[in-house]
């Protein structure tokens, strides 16, 4: 088995929290982080990318994946239909590379990564209320009424299990949120090329 050089940060938390918004503001500004590209067998939606996004995935492909033991975990996202899956080479090979890989997925996907993985740093991202993400999703427009209680079933369930990760951060406050969490993997060895460029020689 190889050493693992680098670290694994994930981050979860309900649908309509703002956990697009906040990974891609930490990959804007922590250059040493690389994301993981899901597998999924959902249909892209418009402008997503294949490869970008999500590799997107038929189920028959998937299928022979999960067979030939290419995910490091993968589940049927609770309360939908389709796959997600992070693969093994989306991460292990990097690791080894001693690089800093973050993952965004769901609770149950994060156990089975800690499983493999325990030093995982794990953030959940909370709403500072619970009407917040109502708030959002219906802002978002993107879902019927029917589609928003549904998410907003599972991410009652999953609030209820903010407790495993190791981290919790409120987003009330999007700046703050990312500076919150760029504090964390500060603190957990990451340094970042703007924080060494601004330390004296
Ligand atoms: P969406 O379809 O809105 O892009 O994502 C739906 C959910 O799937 C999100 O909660 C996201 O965290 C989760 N997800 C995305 N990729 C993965 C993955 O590779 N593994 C797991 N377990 N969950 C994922």
């Amino acid at each position: 088995m190889s050493i693992q050089r680098g670290s694994l940060v994930v981050i979860s938390g309900p649908s309509g929290v703002g956990k697009t918004t906040i990974l891609r503001m930490l990959l804007e500004q922590l250059p040493e982080l690389t994301p993981s590209v899901s597998a999924t067998t959902r249909p892209p939606r418009a402008g997503e990318r294949d490869g970008i996004d999500y590799h997107f995935l038929s189920p028959e492909d998937f299928a022979r994946r999960r067979e030939n033991d290419e995910f490091l975990e993968c589940c049927r996202v609770y309360g939908r239909d389709s796959w997600y899956g992070t693969l093994v080479d989306e991460v292990t090979p990097r690791l080894d590379a001693g690089q800093w890989v973050v993952l965004e997925i769901d609770v149950e996907g994060t156990l089975s990564v800690l499983e493999r993985y325990p030093d995982t740093i794990t953030i959940f991202v909370e709403p500072s209320r619970p009407e917040q993400l109502d708030e959002r999703l219906t802002r978002r427009g993107t879902e019927s009424a029917e589609a928003i209680e549904r998410r907003l079933e599972v991410a009652r369930r999953e609030l209820g299990q903010a407790h495993l990760y190791r981290h919790r951060v409120v987003n009330e406050n999007v700046d703050e949120a990312v500076a919150g969490i760029i504090e964390i993997l500060r603190q957990a060895g990451l340094e970042s090329v703007a924080a060494s460029e601004a330390r004296p020689c």
